[in-house]
């Protein structure tokens, strides 16, 4: 069966804005010129009378509505993974700029990843003729350090096996879920696995990146099998170049794999002990993201096959099989509009600009 993605008409990155509403209404930094174009107005160019810098993307968002954010930006993604392609979604921007209000939301208004689980289960109620299985694992790179935030305190740290795209974690706690209370569970696990593991949960969350991962593997209801829950299905890393299809009894299972990324926050060091070792660490991984997402839609667009460094985060690494191939990616780059913001706002839209 087929999703209801765009398929090859689709850009292998989206890239988009969501700009939050604004805490000082005098203050206006960013101005939407319309749905794809933002123009950038810091107080220099306003005392300057210089013409202010206009950026253009795949979609501006504003406002707290996260249904039509999932359904711009993360929905034919979610359609895509259902379909056997391997999908990503990030959020990226400065601490306190809306991340984690889109990707996780709240109980008024819930983001990406649970309006993701719930699309995935009603496709499966809509697809009777295929078994599903369902993984989910949770994880938090901190220091370049990969912390399962399902397995015990205790749980030595995950490891990256195997090298390019065939790298995979382990351990790694995969849970198998049938049901959107299910994956709330997990979810809820999960953040209070980051709470405790740190007394500033605020500090910690800004400096490290959360990936909420849901491997989905399918194959054809055979007789065979008399409609029970896919016991055959083989527990293995995804290979790049969907859809993943392999013979298990006859039947083909297609395995993707979407990954839902609540990235470090942004913004430049602003303290000693920032610029150390943590800041370093952010630095990095985020440029490196930066420079795969990049050439990876360079290689795309222009037929290209330039080096990508996968190999220089920890971050990039781990999603080597689920950037290669024909993957898709989306990137909401998340501004907060704020006067006092301006010089992250402009980083995050060069960053923007960089990777579209
Ligand atoms: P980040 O994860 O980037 O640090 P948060 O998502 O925690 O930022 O957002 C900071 C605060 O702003 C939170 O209280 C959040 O609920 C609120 N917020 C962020 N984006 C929006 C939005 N688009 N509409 C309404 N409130 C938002
Ligand atoms: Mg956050």
């Amino acid at each position: 069966p087929r999703a209801a993605s765009n398929g090859d008409q689709d850009d292998k990155v989206l890239v988009s804005i969501r700009v939050r509403p604004s805490e000082s209404p005098s203050a206006w930094d960013t101005q939407m010129v319309n749905t794809n174009s933002i123009k950038l107005l810091s107080q220099h160019h306003r005392n300057a009378a210089t013409t202010p810098p206009v950026f253009h993307f795949d979609q501006i968002l504003t406002g707290s509505d996260n249904k039509s954010v999932y359904n711009t930006v993360a929905r034919n993604h979610v359609c895509a993974a259902m379909d056997g392609y391997n999908a990503v979604v990030f959020a990226y921007g400065q601490t306190a700029s809306g991340k984690t209000f889109t990707l996780s939301g709240d109980d008024d208004q819930p983001g990406i990843i649970p309006r993701a689980m719930k699309d995935i289960f009603a496709f499966i109620r809509r697809t009777p003729a295929r078994e599903y299985l369902l993984r989910c694992s949770y994880l938090e790179i901190y220091n370049e350090t990969i912390y399962d935030l399902l397995a015990p305190a205790s749980a030595p740290a995950v490891q990256l096996q195997g090298s390019g795209a065939n790298v995979w974690l382990a351990p790694l706690r995969e849970e198998v879920v049938t049901s959107l209370a299910a994956v709330r569970a997990v979810i809820a696990r999960g953040w209070a696995a980051r709470r405790t593991a740190t007394t500033d949960w605020n500090d910690r969350s800004s400096r490290s990146h959360s990936v909420f991962r849901v491997v989905i593997e399918s194959r054809e209801r055979g007789d065979t099998n008399g409609g029970r829950q896919t016991p055959g299905v083989p527990s293995r890393p995804p290979t790049p170049g969907g859809p993943r299809l392999q013979s298990i009894g006859g039947k083909s299972v297609q395995t993707s794999v979407l990954s839902l990324i609540d990235l470090a926050g942004s913004e430049k060091a602003t303290s000693d002990k920032e610029r150390t070792r943590e800041g370093k660490y952010i630095n990095t991984s985020l440029l490196t993201l930066g420079s795969v997402i990049a050439t990876l839609a360079e290689n795309a667009s222009k037929g290209k096959s330039d080096h990508v460094p996968f190999r220089n985060s920890k971050l990039t690494r781990m999603l080597q099989p689920s950037l290669s191939g024909d993957a898709r990616i989306s990137v909401i780059c998340t501004l907060n509009p704020d006067a006092s913001a301006v010089a992250e706002s402009t980083s995050t839209l060069q960053f923007a600009q960089r990777i579209k």
